[in-house]
C-alpha cells in the first residue's frame, strides 16, 4: 500500500486513528488533515474549565513530537473539499490532491443553527471548537446576563460554569424536562433542582421565538411564552448536525450520518467513517445509532485501524459517556432507549445516586450522579452480558459486585474446550 491512509478530521477520532494505525504496526504513510490551525485538542474541557478562565490553555491531545515521532504527517488549516472513491483521491481547498489506499472520515459534527429572527446577531454563540470557546469566554467576561437555549449536556455544562462565575443564567428548554433525550426523569429532576439552587433559572416547555438586537449585538430574547429576557449573550446548544457533505457528494450511503458496517467501513470499501459522523447498527441493542462521545470516537478509531491492518473483529465496545454539571459528575453507560423499568440506588438528596435501566427484564444501562463505582460496575456488567436482578441492585454496590463475581466464576472459561 504505497499511498497510505488519509484521515480527514483531526478531533478525538482522527488523532486516535493515526496513533492506532502505528500501534497496530501499520507502516505506510499516514496523513491527518484538520481544518483548524492549531494542534488537536481535548473538547470536553471547553464547556467547563476553559471558558471560566481567560488564561486557560488548550489541552492538546498529543504533543507536537508525537506526530513527527510516529511518522504522522499532520496537515493543519487544510480543508478537504472533494473525495473521489473510485480514483482513491482527496482534494484539499489549498489545491493539493492526495492519493490514498484507505481513507478514514472523522469529520465530526457542527452545532445546529437557530434559524430565527436575530439568530445572526453578534453575541449569539454556540460551542464546538476552541475558537467558539474563546469567543464565549471573551464575551462572558464582560456580560452579566446569559441565556442558554437548549438544556442538553452542552447547555447545562456551560450554565453551571457561568453561574459559578456569578453570571445570571437562564436555561430555555423546549422539552418538558432537561436532558430529556439522554437520561432518566429522576436525573433530569435532580439536575434541574440543583441548578436552580445554584441560581440558574430553568425554563422548560419554552423556546426562544425572537432575538432583539442593539447595534448589531443581541440585547434580549423573547421566549415562546412572550417574556422578554435582557441578555447580551445567547448560547445556542440545541444539538449538532453531522458533517457528511464530503461523503454525500462522493456518493457514500448516508442515514443520519455516514452509514458503516460492523467494521466501520462505509458503502465504499476503502473508506471508513468513525466517531460522531458514523451511523451504524449497534451490537448491544440491534438498533441504529449515531453516538456523540469521546468513547465512541476513540473505540471506533481503534477498530478502524485494526480493520485496515487486516483484523476481522467487529465493533463491540460498551458505549459510555460523562458530563460534569457543577458539582454533579454524570456518568452514563449502555443505551437506554426503550427502558421500561428504572431502579434508583442511593440517595438523590446526598447528590449521589444511580438509575439502573431495564428493558424486558434485562439491564440495558446505568446512569450515575457522583457514583463512579456504579458506573464502572455498569461497564463491566454490560461488557460481560450480565444482568443483575433488580433486588440485587437495590441492595447496593457490595451485593452487585458479589453477584457479578459469582456470575463470572460460573461462566465457562473462554479457553476451555480448546485442545492442544
Ligand atoms: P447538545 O450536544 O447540543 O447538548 P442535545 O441534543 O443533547 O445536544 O441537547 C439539545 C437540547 O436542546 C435538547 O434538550 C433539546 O430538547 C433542546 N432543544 C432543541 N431545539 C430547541 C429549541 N428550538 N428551543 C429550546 N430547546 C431546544
Amino acid at each position: 500500500m504505497k499511498n497510505g491512509v488519509v484521515i480527514i478530521g483531526a478531533g478525538h477520532a482522527g488523532v486516535q486513528a493515526a496513533a492506532s494505525l502505528r500501534d497496530e504496526g501499520y507502516d505506510g504513510p499516514v496523513r491527518l488533515i484538520g481544518d483548524e490551525a492549531e494542534l488537536p485538542y481535548h473538547k470536553p474541557p471547553l464547556s467547563k474549565t476553559f471558558i471560566k478562565d481567560v488564561d486557560a490553555r488548550p489541552q492538546i491531545l498529543r504533543a507536537d513530537s508525537f506526530y513527527s515521532g510516529a511518522g504522522v504527517d499532520l496537515l493543519l488549516g487544510e480543508r478537504a473539499i472533494r473525495l473521489d472513491p473510485a480514483a482513491g483521491r482527496l482534494e484539499l481547498a489549498s489545491g493539493a490532491s492526495l492519493a490514498y489506499d484507505k481513507a478514514i472520515l472523522a469529520t465530526g459534527a457542527r452545532p445546529r443553527v437557530l434559524a430565527i429572527e436575530g439568530g445572526l446577531l453578534a453575541g449569539v454563540l454556540s460551542l464546538r471548537s476552541i475558537a467558539d470557546a474563546r469567543a464565549i469566554r471573551v464575551l462572558a467576561a464582560t456580560v452579566e446576563d446569559v441565556v442558554i437555549l437548549g438544556g442538553g449536556f452542552i447547555g447545562l455544562e456551560i450554565a453551571a460554569t457561568l453561574v459559578a462565575s456569578r453570571r445570571r443564567v437562564t436555561v430555555v428548554e423546549a422539552q418538558d424536562r432537561l436532558l430529556a433525550r439522554v437520561v432518566a426523569p429522576a436525573i433530569s429532576a435532580h439536575v434541574a433542582g440543583r441548578l436552580a439552587a445554584s441560581g440558574v433559572r430553568v425554563m422548560t416547555r419554552t423556546t426562544v421565538s425572537r432575538i432583539e438586537g442593539d447595534d448589531g449585538h443581541v440585547s434580549a430574547v423573547i421566549t415562546s411564552a412572550g417574556e422578554r429576557i435582557a441578555a447580551r449573550m445567547l448560547i445556542v446548544g440545541i444539538g449538532v448536525v453531522p458533517n457528511v457533505e464530503l461523503a454525500a457528494d462522493a456518493g457514500l450511503a448516508i442515514a443520519n450520518g455516514i452509514r458503516v458496517d460492523g467494521q466501520l467501513r462505509s458503502s465504499a470499501p476503502n473508506i471508513f467513517a468513525i466517531g460522531d459522523i458514523a451511523s451504524y447498527r449497534h451490537w448491544l441493542t440491534g438498533g441504529d445509532v449515531r453516538l456523540e462521545s469521546v468513547q465512541n470516537a476513540t473505540d471506533h478509531a481503534k477498530l478502524a485501524a485494526r480493520a485496515i491492518v487486516g483484523h476481522g473483529d467487529s465493533y463491540a465496545a460498551v458505549p459510555w459517556f460523562w458530563s460534569d454539571i457543577g458539582d454533579m459528575k454524570l456518568q452514563m453507560v449502555g443505551l437506554t432507549g426503550g427502558s421500561d423499568r428504572q431502579i434508583v440506588s442511593g440517595e438523590p438528596t446526598d447528590n449521589r445516586f444511580s438509575v439502573f435501566h431495564y428493558k424486558g427484564g434485562r439491564l440495558i444501562g446505568v446512569e450515575s450522579v457522583n457514583r463512579p463505582a456504579d458506573h464502572m460496575l455498569g461497564r463491566r456488567m454490560l461488557a460481560a452480558g450480565f444482568s443483575p436482578s433488580p433486588e440485587v441492585v437495590a441492595a447496593g454496590d457490595g451485593s452487585l459486585k458479589a453477584a457479578l463475581a459469582a456470575w463470572q466464576a460460573a461462566q465457562p472459561h473462554p479457553d476451555s474446550g480448546r485442545d492442544g
